[in-house]
């Protein structure tokens, strides 16, 4: 007896979308981003079932990048942010993970060493993002202390697109950056999941890919599907119950909907303590059990309400697919007002989860 609401992770579509990705990319190699628990996928799943398609792992939490290795991952790790404390950079060598370095601060930790030798660098490089890396004009003098300390190896230079999804594009930050990763020498690694499908100049050797891996669009202007990806998320609930309304009945809180004729609506259990999103609009898009429909009224903590008027054989039982291969979630963020990747994250730990593939 479980309360009627899964997610099912489809490993096999993660699988495809990193295939897609490589024949997508001209980066020599690609480090699955699994940062936020693989966006809400599943860190140590997502990366078992990439373990033999990846050249490498890229996270935020050390303590993910250790129970990966504590599982046996042997690939390459890098943090994407770098050591948070001293006790980080020196159990960086402990498991052998590589990390940015885009502050002062992090090269005085990673200086006190650690016995178990020298931890990888990726300098990361402020382009124009504005949140972390050194500035270009620093570069040179960051670069040449970096090469004096044996308790590191430089090994790549970064930086991160502010827009590589949308219109303003990357031509800016990308001025910035070359030249500073030309004349290093280094491994160079820029690009996330918009510059590797829009942007093949900036694709260097390292690609990081995030959410084309999950299976939705890093643009406005498609779907994941339309772009040849697979959801790997599916969030579906089942009817718990059914209501007859009249014209000029509100459906709950706030009386946010009315209705404007007689209708039939169903209670589907689940709601934003679930994860899905209280701000949906009205009409956000979900499938009873196949068939198109939408919500009707506020979004509850434990409870939303379908419209069933044109679906008279639906009823308590009915599956409600809220999101996945049916439901576009770029739709439903869009009804919110957000992005995929937010409704991904927040899927609470409290709706289990079924895994596929
Ligand atoms: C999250 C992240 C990525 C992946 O971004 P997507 O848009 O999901 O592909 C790549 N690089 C860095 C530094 C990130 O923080």
């Amino acid at each position: 007896m479980t309360r009627p609401i899964r997610l099912e992770i489809d490993l096999s579509a993660i699988r495809h979308n990193f295939q897609f990705t490589r024949q997508h990319a001209q980066a020599r190699r690609l480090f699955a981003v699994i940062k936020a628990n693989a966006y809400g996928h599943g860190v140590l799943d997502t990366a078992k079932a990439l373990a033999d398609l990846a050249d490498g792992f890229a996270l935020l939490n050390i303590e993910d990048a250790v129970a990966l290795r504590e599982a046996g991952i042997q690939h390459p790790i890098a943090l994407l942010e770098g050591p948070f404390d001293a006790a980080e950079a020196a159990a960086m060598a402990e498991y052998r993970l590589s990390g940015a370095v885009h502050s002062l601060e992090q090269m005085d930790w990673l200086a006190k060493g650690s016995a178990r030798g020298a931890v990888e660098v990726w300098l990361k490089v402020n382009s124009g993002m504005n949140r972390l890396g050194f500035p270009p004009a620093q570069l040179n003098e960051i670069q040449a202390r970096l090469r004096t300390m044996p308790q590191l190896r430089l090994s790549t230079i970064m930086t991160h697109f502010s827009s590589a999804d949308d219109d303003y594009g990357v031509d800016e930050q990308w001025r910035r950056f070359a030249p500073l990763a030309q004349a290093s020498g280094l491994e160079t690694s820029a690009a996330n999941s918009a510059a590797l499908l829009r942007h093949p100049h900036t694709h260097g050797d390292i690609g990081r890919p995030g959410i084309i891996l999950y299976g939705a669009s890093p643009f406005d202007s498609a779907t994941g599907t339309e772009l040849g990806l697979r959801p790997a998320m599916t969030l579906s609930a089942d009817i718990i119950a059914v209501q007859t309304l009249q014209s000029g009945d509100a459906v709950g809180y706030g009386r946010r909907f009315i209705a404007g004729q007689a209708m039939r609506i169903g209670i589907v259990a689940c709601g934003y303590a679930d994860g899905y999103p209280r701000i949906a609009a009205n009409g956000t898009p979900v499938a009873v059990d196949g068939q198109a429909s939408g919500t009707v009224g506020r979004i509850s903590m434990d409870m939303l309400a379908v419209d069933l008027s044109h679906l008279p054989q639906a009823g308590v039982g009915s599956r409600v697919e809220l999101w996945g291969a049916q439901v576009p979630i770029e739709q439903v963020a869009a009804a919110a007002g957000t992005i995929s990747y937010e409704l991904m994250c927040a899927v609470a730990t409290r709706v289990p989860r079924v895994l596929r593939g």
